[in-house]
């Protein structure tokens, strides 16, 4: 007992965005061959566990889906969920010492509030774990490292003014790929600012460069931090074959640095080579997290000639960490400038790009600045045209209001986000009114048309 790695493969064989979509169901095929090949799954020391399904209950305690969570997930979303989630228990209640939940569709991008796929991705898989561990176990302090290739924009959009999450993305440099964010100065909401940190690095960025990143920033800051709880969003994408990406990491290196990061949990995230770098991605990281000799795991095609990084990154990359760690280790100063800065309410303006079908949503978020809780949140957002499309979703229900209300909201800040629920119920101009409320684990919907309001309960 506590020694094991838990595994739970998913790799939804039937769903996929379309048949020639990078995010298809083969991705997974070639690493479960690898597993099988390579006779990990007869170690006593690495236990396979079923997948499970998310229940609409659980999902809702991340997202607003838009109008609801039947219609913006299907079956495969809350399967890569529910095996997150199932694995977490496993963890908790000490059957296993941590896992690695090798599921699809990815999660990532998914923002709070769902319209569509953005990024391949629907729902938020991590965050759905992160808010049923504070709900189920009362686990006080969370840290998501995000390892995808992109920048993890979804999972930041959700915690950017949560103080007892911290999120930190390492990334290709924005500039140079989707979905063009993830910069040094994303910070995080002025009551968790520095709880948001971001590592661009540039294209042609190798092993030596990331494991750098890792000892020298990433380690110090959790060190800090000193989560209860460590979630790897693990995107296998910057490996040196991956056709999204235009990095140089290899398998070794991703076992290098998870052996380092030491995550509880390990969720899969994107990954696209899926012949020539994911089975040995994923099988090098699996026997990482057992504690079992990796060394061998190498790729046919690995040539260390062909993966030497360019000097400049490598200054670039030792500037960028002393940066972040200056921001780090100010952070309280930081904070408390940040605070000071604002009255009552902080605003923000933000236009989400939905990549799937192409259509942007505008959202208007304000959050209550309170000097004994992390605030509640309310977004107004809507789809400002028309998008008429056969088969296509997410448009057609054009204004919302959202309120979301954090597990440690006061009694002050839960009250006012119940009145601006109950006032945005009779405003015309709101479809649908939701409001989540951590504080007892509620979440509720209004529809304008009938005036009907319900929970989402399952
Ligand atoms: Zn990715
Ligand atoms: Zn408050």
């Amino acid at each position: 007992m506590g020694n094991k790695t838990g595994l739970v493969f998913f790799p939804a064989f039937d769903w996929a965005i379309s048949p020639t979509h990078p995010e298809r169901e083969e991705r997974l095929l070639y690493t479960r061959d690898q597993f099988i090949e390579e006779g990990v799954l007869d170690l006593p020391d690495i236990v396979e566990y079923p997948a499970a399904v998310a229940t609409p209950h659980e999902i809702a305690r991340v997202h607003f889906c838009i109008p609801g969570v039947d219609y913006q997930t299907m079956t495969a979303h809350r399967i890569a969920a529910g095996s997150a989630i199932s694995l977490s228990d496993k963890i908790m209640s000490g059957e296993v010492k941590n896992g690695f939940a090798i599921v699809r569709p990815p999660g990532h991008h998914a923002m709070r509030v769902v319209r569509g796929n953005r990024g391949f991705c629907n729902i938020n898989n991590e965050a759905i774990v992160v808010e049923h561990l504070r709900r189920v176990y009362g686990v006080k302090r969370i840290a998501i490292i995000d390892t995808d290739v992109h920048h993890g924009d979804g999972t930041q959009d959700i915690y950017y003014h949560d103080p007892d999450v911290l999120f930190i993305s390492f990334h290709q440099d924005g500039r140079t790929i989707y979905p063009g964010t993830g910069f040094t100065d994303e910070l995080g909401g002025p009551r968790a600012f520095a709880y948001t940190l971001n590592i661009p690095l540039p294209p042609g960025t190798s092993d030596k460069s990331l494991l750098y990143v890792i000892e020298n920033l990433i380690l110090p800051v959790l060190n800090d931090f000193k989560p209860d709880f460590v979630i790897n969003s693990a995107g296998q994408d910057n490996h040196y074959s991956d056709p999204l990406g235009s990095m140089k990491i290899t398998a070794q290196g991703y076992a290098k640095m998870t052996e380092m990061l030491k995550p509880d949990l390990a969720v899969l995230e994107g990954g696209y080579a899926i012949e020539s770098a994911l089975p040995y991605v994923n099988l090098a990281i699996l026997l990482a997290m057992a504690g079992r000799d990796y060394s061998y795991v190498t790729e046919p095609d690995y040539d260390p000639d062909a993966l030497s990084e360019d000097q400049s990154v490598t200054g670039y990359v030792c500037k960028l960490v002393e940066q972040l760690k200056e921001v780090w280790d100010s952070r309280e100063k930081l904070c408390r400038m940040q605070y000071n800065k604002y009255d009552k309410y902080f605003y923000q303006q933000k236009h989400i790009y939905y990549d799937t079908i192409g259509f942007e949503e505008k959202q208007l978020e304000r959050i209550r600045i309170c000097s004994d809780c992390p605030g509640y949140i309310m977004i107004d957002s809507h789809v400002p045209y028309q998008f008429a499309k056969d088969g296509l979703r997410g448009v057609e229900y054009s204004r919302v209001l959202a309120v979301s209300i954090h597990n440690r909201c006061c009694e002050n800040c839960v009250a006012e986000a119940w009145d601006v629920y109950n006032k945005s119920k009779k405003d015309e101009r709101y479809a649908y009114v939701y409001v989540q409320d951590k504080t007892v684990d509620s979440f509720l919907t209004y529809r304008k048309s009938d005036g009907r309001e319900w929970h989402t309960e399952g």
